[in-house]
């Protein structure tokens, strides 16, 4: 292609990956990078664990440096946001009120946290947590025996919940499902969590959401829940879920679907214009596919560049997301919400776990280790395969894992 313009609107995880493989692919044309946020493209999974608990400082958690991006060539816009694109005209108009020509186009625009329409969430004490300013405001509510009260027992959530507790906060769950991360794992990986969570003084309450906050003159608050109950509070977090920035792309005609869709080469319904990351929904056998997951956001932000010069190949998402809790490290592999069976792997350390999820063929579609990487890494591969196995070896902790394979 000719060397013109490549705009990336979007200066996270993905945006910053993709900028900096288009110029490791050699691209020698002008690579401009929009981020509405003030900040070089940043790492966000230290936010709700070492930043939040003031183990390690916001600048530490920097992906690329301005020197980096000025070293690489790349212009970069901090507190700049794209307000309006054209793809017929490959045009895109900025907060400043300049208007881009482009090449091509790169959405990762990521998400932003759902805030649940419920009176006094525009409080004071009230949070959410997706950016560094987000996180520096929330540590400032946390330290021994405050009120931490979290709506949603998702990744999120009990990361706050982990960071909140080792802080010395009296820390309460609240989770509408019965069980935790329900979305994204079977019953078997939810009972530990919930037990770990438990063991540290964490308390659970399940079926139960908020349903309103009440703020107090002194900056505390008193959340209502959903089945009656009262609990004071010095923050309430809110992490009941993402959801997608594509008002961009939707009013540019783009076709969306809580998402913008994109095809195997990242590419969306209009010419020229590619996405990657938390934004993209991608089509995959089992239906549109949303990943929020720091791998995906390289692994497609890179795809996407690499399709920009047209040398992509398909991409294919691996599912691979971490997330860590005390001293456990959650590792998930595949898609192990898509389980019509669940066996647990017996592991000699009660902390351990490592839960397999298998299709209704006996083939393994995903799986959950906490604190099991070394038995992980044999199924990453079966995953990858569509491997089929006999789910009582599987279950035998005296049968070694490699004879549970069977075709
Ligand atoms: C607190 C937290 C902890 C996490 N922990 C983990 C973890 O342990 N493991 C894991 O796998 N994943 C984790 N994740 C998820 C992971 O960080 C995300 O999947 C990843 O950041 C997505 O990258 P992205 O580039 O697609 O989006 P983002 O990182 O959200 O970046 C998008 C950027 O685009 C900007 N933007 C939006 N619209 C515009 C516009 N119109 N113009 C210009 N800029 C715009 C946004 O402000 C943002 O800066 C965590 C996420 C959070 C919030």
């Amino acid at each position: 292609m000719s060397a013109g313009a490549i705009v990336i609107v979007g200066a996270g995880q993905a945006g910053g990956w993709a900028a900096a493989t288009l110029r490791g692919r050699g691209y020698r044309g002008r690579i401009v990078l929009l981020g509405d946020e003030p900040h070089a493209p940043y790492e966000r999974p230290p936010l709700s664990k070492a930043v939040l608990g003031g183990q390690a400082a916001p600048d530490s958690t920097e992906l690329f440096s301005r020197e980096r991006l000025a070293e690489l060539d790349i212009t970069f816009r901090p507190g700049v946001a794209a307000t309006r694109l054209w793809p017929e005209r490959h045009q895109v108009e900025t907060s400043e009120g300049a208007v881009l020509d482009y090449d091509k186009l790169i959405l990762c625009t990521g998400g932003r946290p759902i805030v649940p329409a419920l009176p006094g969430v525009d409080g004071p004490a009230v949070h959410v947590l997706r950016t560094r300013d987000d996180a520096l405001r929330l540590r400032t509510r946390l330290g021994p025996g405050r009120r931490v009260v979290i709506a949603g027992g998702g990744w999120i959530g009990l990361e706050v919940a982990a960071t909140a507790r080792q802080a010395g906060c009296a820390t309460t769950v609240l989770e509408q499902a019965p069980r935790l991360c329900a979305r994204s794992v079977p019953p078997g990986v939810s009972a530990h969590l919930a037990a770990l969570h438990s063991a540290q003084g964490v308390t659970l309450r399940f079926d139960t959401g908020l349903r309103a906050v009440q703020a107090r003159p002194d900056g505390s608050c008193v959340a209502e829940l959903a089945d009656g109950g009262h609990l004071e509070a010095d923050a309430v977090v809110l992490g009941v879920g993402m959801q997608a920035n594509d008002t961009l792309a939707r009013a540019a005609g783009i076709a969306c679907d809580r998402g913008v869709l994109v095809d195997e080469y990242c590419r969306t319904s209009a010419p020229d214009v590619l996405a990657a990351g938390d934004v993209a929904v991608a089509a995959s056998a089992a239906g549109p596919l949303r990943l929020e997951s720091w791998q995906n956001a390289q692994d497609q932000g890179a795809a996407a560049a690499c399709a920009a010069l047209d040398a992509g190949q398909p991409y294919v998402p691996s599912g691979a997301v971490w997330s860590e809790q005390y001293d456990a490290m959650v590792q998930i592999a595949g898609f192990p919400a898509r389980a019509r069976r669940e066996v647990l792997r017996p592991q000699a350390d009660a902390r351990a776990l490592l839960s397999v999820a298998l299709d209704e063929g006996d083939r393994v579609v995903g799986a959950v280790a906490v604190n099991a990487a070394r038995e992980l890494r044999p199924l990453r591969q079966w995953i990858a395969q569509g491997a089929r196995v006999d789910p009582g070896r599987l279950a035998r902790a005296d049968a070694p894992l490699s004879s549970a394979r069977i075709g």
